[in-house]
C-alpha cells in the first residue's frame, strides 16, 4: 500500500482473518481498493466471491473466466483496458507479467509508485527471463521458495504431484531461489526486503527456505544490506517500508 492506496494480491485468507490482519494495520476490507488475482488454483482465490462483494477484482481475461468457471461469483470485476500492459490503481502502478505455472494465464505483478517498486513471484516452474527483468529491479520482492528438492522427492506426495512440482510448470526449489536471489543481488544494490513465500508445509521449512538462500548470498559474497526474511501463509507479515 502507499499513503493513499491498499490492494490486496490473492484472496486465499477467509474474511475474517484478513479482516483481523488489516486490523493490526488500522485498516478495513473497505479501505481496500482492488484484489489482483495471479492465477486460478484455489489457494489463490478461495474467497475471491467474497472480496468482490467489497472490492474489484483484477485479473487477465482468461484467469478471471475460469474463475467463474469454478462457479465463483464475482460481483466486480475491475475494468482494464489491457491487462497485459499495465494500469493504475489509485496511486500505484501494476505491471503483470507472465510466469510459468500450470495455469490458464498465469501472472507475478510488480507495482510501483515513483521510483519506488515491489514485485511478487510465486508459483512458477522456472524463472524465465520475462520474470526476471521485471523483478530483478525491486526494492522489496516477495519470491518463492516452495520446496527443498530432497524433501519432495522423499515425501509423501504421489508420484504424478511431485513431477508436477518439479516441471517447468510446477513451483520453485530452495536451490533454483537462491541462484535467481544471487543474480538479482549482482545487477540490483537496491534490493531491502527479499521475502521468500509459498513454503510448503509438506517439502520444505521456513528455516531450511531462508538458510538455503541465506547462506548462498554470503557465500558469493551478494548478501550486501538486503534483509532476508520467510512469510507465512497465515498471518501477515510485519509491514515493509521501501526506504
Ligand atoms: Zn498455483
Ligand atoms: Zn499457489
Amino acid at each position: 500500500m502507499s499513503d493513499n492506496t491498499a490492494i490486496l494480491i490473492d484472496a486465499g485468507l477467509s474474511p475474517r482473518t484478513l479482516k483481523c490482519e488489516l486490523g493490526k494495520l488500522g485498516l478495513t476490507m473497505c479501505d481496500l481498493s482492488g484484489v489482483l488475482i495471479t492465477h486460478e488454483h484455489s489457494d489463490h482465490i478461495a474467497w475471491v466471491d467474497k472480496y468482490s462483494e467489497v472490492m474489484d477484482v483484477y485479473s487477465t481475461d482468461k484467469t478471471i473466466k475460469s474463475i467463474v468457471d469454478k462457479s465463483k461469483k464475482i460481483l466486480n470485476v475491475g475494468e482494464v483496458f489491457n491487462f497485459m500492459f499495465g494500469f493504475d490503481i489509485g496511486d500505484l502502478h501494476i505491471n503483470p507479467f507472465s510466469i510459468s505455472h500450470d495455469a490458464v494465464d498465469p501472472v507475478g505483478y510488480s507495482i510501483t509508485q515513483d521510483d519506488k517498486k515491489i514485485s511478487i513471484a510465486t508459483d512458477s516452474g522456472w524463472v524465465t527471463k520475462e520474470m526476471f527483468d521485471n523483478i530483478k529491479d525491486s526494492n522489496i520482492l516477495l519470491l518463492e521458495a516452495n520446496h527443498d528438492i530432497d524433501m519432495l522427492k522423499k515425501g509423501t506426495y504421489p508420484y504424478w504431484l511431485k513431477q508436477r512440482i518439479l516441471g517447468l510448470k510446477g513451483h520453485i526449489c530452495n536451490d533454483v531461489t537462491s541462484s535467481v536471489s544471487c543474480n538479482i543481488k549482482s545487477v540490483n544494490g537496491n534490493l531491502q526486503q527479499l521475502i521468500l513465500g509459498h513454503i510448503s508445509q509438506e517439502n520444505n521449512t521456513p528455516d531450511l527456505a531462508y538458510n538455503t538462500v541465506y547462506k548462498k548470498l554470503c557465500e558469493k559474497g551478494l548478501l550486501g544490506d538486503t534483509c532476508v526474511s520467510v512469510a507465512s501463509q497465515d498471518c501477515a507479515t510485519q509491514l515493509f517500508e521501501v526506504l
